[in-house]
């Protein structure tokens, strides 16, 4: 793929929202997808007891395989669960099992609870340029192990009512795991996902969100699409089920804006498709 600039140390990158259906496990899937056809290795941990992004990726995560489960408290190395996506070069994934559902409760008497995936990932030797960590539905241990573990914490919004409702609580534990857990842990980049132009309230909410959060939101937002939707069910990403359709070429967009904002280099959108 074309060729971007690469982060000198791993960036990783935590895709969090308490709400559910708002497109973290979609952004994180075919960001990290964009990411490694620009060029870059990149890791997708999935946190979420539903396996969604393992789903998505085409990973193979029933009962017996090995999983972030079996890393957060088991205590594997990570290197042992990691699996290689198939179908796109440089893109990795440790699954998510149901046994991840038990592991909110496990860890609560674990030693380090909310740092193990941290260890975990400090511990893994493979060289990578990113890792992006799709978060279950909630604020729990393993939402708190993935921002004590990140740099970097990515919120996908989705256009409609109530938007920002909820957000805050997200943001004051991004706040309270920086005071105290996490010197390096910063909201980077907002997405605008299931964007829709075409109605008055979704662009009210994207002027409301770009108010809010200003130069954090990314200029790309990701169009409302049907492909995007499907490509789950075939065990792809957008960017392999359908390559020129709008949703793989707004997140090849988003992809290379946060690359670039990684680097300092000031974002151009003069060559961005339309719509983006
Ligand atoms: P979350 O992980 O936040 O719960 P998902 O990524 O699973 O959210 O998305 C929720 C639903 O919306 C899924 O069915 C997904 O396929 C669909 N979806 C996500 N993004 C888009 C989009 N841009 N266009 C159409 N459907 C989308
Ligand atoms: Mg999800």
């Amino acid at each position: 793929g074309e060729g971007l600039p690469r982060p000198e140390q791993t960036r990783i990158i935590v895709v969090a929202n308490q709400k559910g259906g708002v497109g973290k496990t979609t952004t994180t899937v075919n960001l990290a997808a964009s990411l490694a056809l620009h060029g870059s290795r990149v890791l997708v941990v999935d946190l979420d007891p539903q396996g969604n992004a393992s789903t998505a990726l085409g990973i193979d995560h029933h009962a017996d395989v090995p999983s972030i489960y079996d890393v957060l408290v088991e205590s594997k190395p990570l290197s042992e669960v990691v699996q290689p996506v198939p179908d796109v070069e440089g893109l990795f994934c440790a699954p998510a099992t149901i046994d991840l559902a038990g592991a909110e409760i496990e860890l609560v008497s674990m030693v380090a609870r909310e740092s193990r995936l941290e260890r975990a990932i400090q511990a893994y030797e493979q060289p990578l340029d990113y890792i992006l960590i799709d978060c279950p539905p909630s604020l729990g241990l393993l939402t708190l192990n993935a921002l004590v573990a990140g740099q970097e914490v990515l919120i996908p919004i989705q256009c409609e009512y109530y938007a920002l409702e909820g957000l805050g609580q997200l943001l004051r534990n991004v706040d309270l795991v920086r005071g105290h857990l996490n010197r390096a842990l910063h909201v980077s980049t907002i997405l605008l996902t299931m964007y829709d132009g075409r109605t008055r309230l979704a662009s009210q909410v994207a002027e409301e969100v770009r108010t809010h959060f200003g130069d954090e939101v990314l200029r790309t937002s990701i169009p409302r699409s049907v492909r995007i939707s499907e490509a789950p069910s075939y065990g792809q990403t957008v960017l392999t089920y359908d390559p020129g359709s709008s949703g793989a070429l707004s997140y090849l967009e988003a992809a290379r804006e946060i690359a670039l904002r990684g680097v300092g280099v000031s974002y151009d959108a003069t060559h961005a498709p339309i719509g983006a």
